[in-house]
């Protein structure tokens, strides 16, 4: 068994939405597909998946130093020890030979997105949901395939208002979702503090309303910001400063009373290591945001969660950013406290086709094979411009 072509597209965002930091309007995502030379019902089994959302495509680095590496390597080093399977830790360790340690930047989205492919091919070659095979190899039971998610939105538009925030999440609301969150920190303070209003009045109860910065904020206006949302009694306060900026996250920890949830710019287990070792994350409170498609993959997501309970805090405190069908997966498969989803942004990658819409913030993981992208209407026909000798 051989992976015969390894390909990338960089695919554009559709929208025009803006939080804190960035507008996503010139954003793109690497979709990649792993084709190998096994064939079912006329047609080579192929794994797609993407870099997540947020940080870019990865073209040039895919087709300047991880591709190659790849090409270049035995088959036999790629696969696991039944040669039934490829093994996503040597893929990802062939991906990034002659690569020092640290400052892990772009290449960990890069490498990100095919590590994931290996696990939606593994899952395709066993004819089986990718949760289903991401449990089996982490050593975990056969998961029940359900779990709670929640509409992330609320970003700011070129034209907007709470009128506008109210009517995005009434209809997510409309889609099933009973918890949602919003973006703060791009508008001066009592003008979040309007938007929060207009979006608890679809949230009611403010544990169903999370907020995230993104970022944006000193310790001083994350401590004025925390002060005038304490008593909203939100869900969580998300990436309230410099995602490296442990100290300042310590802080805050310390003085707003509610949860805290970071972690979705640390991309290797060591980085995580140092948050929970100097972040003052609070156990059984906070949550951890990391994204295997922004951080190597699901072998480096594993170490990370190794490291949270090896600290002290629960799997259950993991909620990875994603919103998409690949972290879906990976949620249900490793028993993580619950996923992002993105019902109306970031197409054709965000959200989950309505077969996955369970109701009353609950969603599943249909029976298709892999990652069941091939599920989602308006990103079946990138996959199939990309592989068209898989459809
Ligand atoms: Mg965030």
């Amino acid at each position: 068994m051989r992976i015969v072509a390894i390909r990338e597209a960089s695919i554009r965002l559709q929208g025009d939405v803006a939080n804190a930091v960035v507008s996503f309007a010139e954003h793109d995502v690497s979709l990649v597909a792993l084709v190998t030379d096994v064939i079912r019902n006329g047609r080579p089994v192929t794994g797609f998946a993407f870099d997540s959302i947020g940080r870019f495509a990865q073209g040039g680095i895919l087709r300047d130093r991880i591709l190659p590496r790849l090409r270049a390597a035995k088959d036999v080093d790629l696969l696991d020890e039944s040669g039934g399977a490829f093994d996503a830790a040597k893929v990802l360790a062939a991906g990034m030979r002659n690569e020092k340690p640290g400052g892990h930047g772009d290449r960990a989205a890069a490498m990100g997105a095919i590590e994931l492919a290996v696990w939606d091919l593994n899952a395709k070659l066993a004819d089986e949901p990718a949760c289903e095979t991401i449990a089996r190899t982490f050593g975990r039971p056969s998961p029940d395939r359900r779990t709670s998610a929640y509409a992330a939105g609320g970003y700011y538009y070129p034209e907007d208002g709470p009128g506008r925030l109210r009517d995005e999440f009434a209809a997510y609301r409309d889609q099933g979702f009973t918890a949602f969150k919003m973006k703060i920190g791009g508008a001066p303070l009592a003008d979040d503090l309007a938007r929060i209003e207009a979006a608890l009045s679809v949230a009611g109860a403010g544990a169903n309303l999370a907020v995230d910065a993104n970022g944006r904020f000193d310790l001083e206006t994350a401590l004025a910001c925390g002060d005038a949302i304490a008593p909203y009694g939100l869900r969580w306060y998300e990436e309230i400063g410099d995602p490296l900026d442990y100290d300042l996250n310590r802080r805050i920890a310390e003085a707003y009373p509610g949860a805290i949830a970071t972690g979705e710019n640390l991309f290797s287990a060591i980085d995580v290591k140092n948050l929970l070792l100097f972040g003052g994350m609070r156990s059984g409170r906070d949550l951890f945001q990391m994204d295997p498609g922004l951080a190597y993959g699901l072998t480096e997501y594993g170490r990370m969660l190794a490291a949270m309970e090896a600290h002290g805090f629960e799997r259950r405190q993991a909620v990875p950013h994603g919103g998409h069908l690949i972290n879906l997966h990976a949620v249900i498969g490793l028993g993580l406290g619950g996923c992002e989803c993105y019902p109306g942004v970031f197409q054709p990658f965000g959200g989950y086709p309505p077969a996955c819409m369970l109701g009353d913030g609950m969603v599943r993981a249909t029976d298709a094979p892999g990652f069941g992208l091939e599920e989602k209407d308006n990103l079946r026909p990138e996959l199939a411009r990309l592989a068209p000798e898989a459809f």
